[in-house]
């Protein structure tokens, strides 16, 4: 085990069960015992911050607080450069309440209307926090343009529109495996592990 995890035990600042279940796997080599924030009964901070690093360190340093162990958060969404980084911090919030992200879609490709400038970046922070305070981020990114009609039902959000540089079909029809291998938190997770193992 890294010394950066000696007490081997490690809360994730969620209360999504399926970043949950993303996180532990990408994590398990390294900790003992991973707790979620909802099964800590933590409090779930409002997301006041204007960037995904600001996002992802209050969520981590409020469980950290809250909780007494090492705490781990994650922002992410989708940046459109026509539409000035837009929807952004926004991604999720695009959908409104009913999470209906066939109408956040459409709404990137009204906004874009007949631009000529398609290119689009899925982002990642997360947010390592200890409970002295101390926090370190790590940002990941994957580039792509952004395709209309919407292809694929193997993602989620906004992956039916969105064709990562390199490939030609949308991360909607990848491979999630494929995908976990070039997506934007398998790169903020890399320089993580980085992190861990330079310790
Ligand atoms: P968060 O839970 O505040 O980080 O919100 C992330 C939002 O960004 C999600 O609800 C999605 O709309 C979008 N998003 C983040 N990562 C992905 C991805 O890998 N594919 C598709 N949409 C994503």
């Amino acid at each position: 085990m890294n010394k950066k995890f000696e007490s081997g035990e490690l809360v994730l600042a969620t209360h999504n069960p399926g970043k949950v279940r993303e996180i532990a796997d990408l994590l398990g080599s390294y900790v003992g015992k991973i707790y979620s924030a909802g099964e800590l009964g933590l409090s779930e901070p409002e997301e006041t911050g204007s960037t995904f690093e600001a996002n992802a360190i209050l969520k981590a340093k409020a469980a950290a607080q809250e909780s007494g162990y090492v705490a781990l958060a994650d922002d992410s969404g989708l940046a459109v450069n026509a539409l000035g980084g837009q929807p952004g911090i926004y991604s999720a919030r695009w959908a409104g309440p009913e999470k209906d992200f066939q109408a956040a879609m459409q709404k990137v490709q009204d906004e874009l209307d007949d631009s000529e400038d398609r290119s689009a970046a899925f982002i990642c922070v997360l947010a390592l926090a200890l409970p002295d305070g101390h926090v370190e981020t790590f940002e990941g990114r994957v580039e792509g343009t952004l395709t209309w009609p919407p292809r694929g039902d193997k993602g989620f959000g906004y992956d039916p529109i969105f064709v990562p540089n390199g490939y030609d079909i949308t991360f909607g029809e990848m491979d999630p495996t494929e995908k976990h291998k070039i997506s934007h938190r398998a790169d903020a997770f890399q320089k993580f592990d980085r992190f861990t193992k330079s310790a």
